[in-house]
C-alpha cells in the first residue's frame, strides 16, 4: 500500500505506518469557529501566501509573526503598525489561539509541567526543565502514541491524533507566556527544545517540521539549529527524508544494543532495524552544513534488560565510528511499568564502558520527580483509539492475580 509521510514530499511505500499526512494543520483553527484562520502555526512562507492571498503585500507576515512569537500579542487590534482596515478585517477573519493551560505544576527543582488541553478535550504534557542559563522545554507532537514502546508511560495509552503545527508551536508560546517572559528582559524563558514529550515526531512530520522552523526563526524564537532537537523511535523512511526539509539536532532513542533487545522494548525495530536506522541518522549528519554534528543517542537503562556489563560492551561495538554522543537515562519507574530502575552501581559501570571506549557519555539527572515531569512519565489522559491502554490495564490485572 502507498502511503503518504507528507504534502511536502513524494508519495513512498510504508506499509502498516499511518504515516498520512493531510491539510496544512496550521491553517485549522484550534479553538474557534472554523470560519476564522489561526495564524499562530503559520511558518514565515505560510504566513506571506497569506497576506498575499488577500491583497496584502508579504512584509505584513514579518510584522505578524514578530507580533505573535515576539510580544505573545493575540489581540489584531494590539498590533499598532497595521492600518485600522487590516487590523478589523484580521479580526473578522482570523486569530491567534493557542491551546489551553488545563493545569500547572511545579517541581521542588524548578521544573514546571503543564497539562495542556487541545481542540476534542484530550491533554497532552510540556514540560519545562531550568538548568543554570538554560531553559529546556519538551514538546509533545501527538495526543497518545501508536508505537508502544514498552517502558514508555504515552505507549501504553495508544494513539489519538496528531497535533497541529499551532498545537505544538503553541507549547513553546504558553510557556513563555506562563513566565511572562515576553518582554521580561529577563533573559529567554526558553532557551532549548526537546521534541520528546508525548508522541513519535517523525509521524507527524509537516506539523513538526513547521513548527521547529518556527522555532529557529529569527521573526519567532530565533532558536539556533543546535539548540532545536527532535527524537525518533526509529521511523527510517521519514528520517530518511528529513534533512531536504529541517537541519535541526538528532537524537535517537536506542535503549539496545543489539536488534533482539530492541525488538522487544521498541516494537518498530522489527520493521526498521538498527543497522537501517543508525544509516539513515548518518546520512543526516552527513547531509548537514555543519560537519561536526553528531547524533544523541538516548539509551535508557533497564535493570535486568539492557544494563549489564556485556551490554555496554556490546553498545561500544555498535557505536564504534558513528558520530554521536551517548545519554544514559536511568528508567524512571511508573506503576505498572513493568521494568526496574537500574542500581546506582550498575549506572556506573555502564558509563565506565562507554568512557573507555572513548565516548562522550552523560548520565540524565531525573528532574520533576515529585510531579511525574520525567521522561517516559508525561501520561494526560487519551481517548485510546487503539484501546491499548485497556489491554494493558487487563494484562496487568491478570499477571497481579497470577502472582498474589
Ligand atoms: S517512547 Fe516515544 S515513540 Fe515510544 S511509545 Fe513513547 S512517545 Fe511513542
Amino acid at each position: 500500500m502507498k502511503l503518504r509521510i507528507s504534502s511536502r514530499l513524494a508519495t513512498f511505500a510504508v506499509d502498516k505506518l499511518q504515516i498520512l499526512l493531510r491539510m496544512p494543520d496550521a491553517l485549522i483553527a484550534t479553538t474557534a469557529p472554523a470560519s476564522k484562520i489561526n495564524l499562530l502555526g503559520m511558518t514565515r512562507a505560510q504566513l506571506e501566501s497569506f497576506f498575499t492571498d488577500i491583497g496584502e503585500k508579504k512584509f505584513r507576515a514579518q510584522q505578524v509573526l514578530k507580533w505573535i512569537h515576539h510580544q505573545g500579542v493575540r489581540d489584531f487590534q494590539d498590533m499598532t503598525n497595521l492600518g485600522k482596515t487590516l487590523r478589523d478585517r484580521l479580526s473578522e477573519t482570523a486569530e491567534i489561539a493557542p491551546p489551553i493551560i488545563d493545569s500547572q505544576q511545579d517541581s521542588a527543582d524548578g521544573t514546571r509541567k503543564w497539562a495542556i488541553k487541545v481542540a476534542g478535550g484530550a491533554l497532552v504534557e510540556t514540560v519545562l526543565i531550568p538548568e543554570g542559563d538554560r531553559a529546556t522545554l519538551c514538546v509533545s507532537s501527538q495526543v497518545g502514541c501508536s508505537l508502544d514502546c514498552k517502558f514508555c508511560s504515552t505507549g501504553k495509552q495508544g494513539f489519538q491524533r496528531d497535533l497541529t503545527a499551532a498545537e505544538i508551536i503553541g507549547q513553546v508560546w504558553l510557556a513563555i507566556d506562563s513566565y511572562d517572559g515576553w518582554q521580561s528582559g529577563k533573559g529567554r524563558v526558553v532557551t532549548n527544545v526537546v521534541m520528546m514529550g508525548m508522541g513519535e515526531p517523525l509521524l507527524n512530520f509537516d506539523n513538526v517540521v513547521s513548527s521547529m522552523e518556527l522555532m529557529c526563526d529569527d521573526l519567532a524564537y530565533g532558536l539556533s539549529k543546535r539548540k532545536v532537537t527532535l527524537s525518533t523511535s526509529g521511523v527510517v523512511p521519514a528520517l530518511d527524508q528529513l534533512a531536504d526539509f529541517s537541519d535541526v539536532s538528532l537524537a535517537i532513542s536506542l535503549h539496545a544494543p543489539n536488534d533482539a533487545i530492541r525488538d522487544q522494548i521498541i516494537p518498530i525495530n522489527k520493521r526498521y532495524p538498527i543497522a537501517n536506522l543508525l544509516s539513515s541518522a548518518r546520512a543526516y549528519i552527513d547531509a548537514q552544513m555543519d560537519k561536526k554534528r553528531v547524533v544523541t543517542i538516548e539509551y535508557t537503562l533497564l535493570a535486568g534488560v539492557n544494563d549489564q556489563v556485556e551490554h555496554a560492551q556490546e553498545l561500544a561495538q555498535l557505536l564504534d565510528g558513528f558520530p554521536c554522543k551517548i545519554n544514559l537515562i536511568p528508567f524512571n519507574d511508573f506503576p505498572q511499568s513493568g521494568f526496574k530502575r537500574p542500581s546506582g552501581n550498575a549506572v556506573s559501570r555502564f558509563w565506565k564502558v562507554l568512557m573507555e571506549a572513548g565516548f562522550i557519555v552523560t548520565v540524565r539527572t531525573t528532574r520533576g520527580d515529585d510531579i511525574d515531569a520525567a521522561c517516559g512519565q508525561l501520561v494526560g489522559e487519551v481517548n485510546d483509539r487503539t484501546k491499548r491502554a485497556a489491554r494493558y490495564r487487563a494484562q496487568y490485572e491478570e499477571m497481579d492475580t497470577i502472582e498474589g
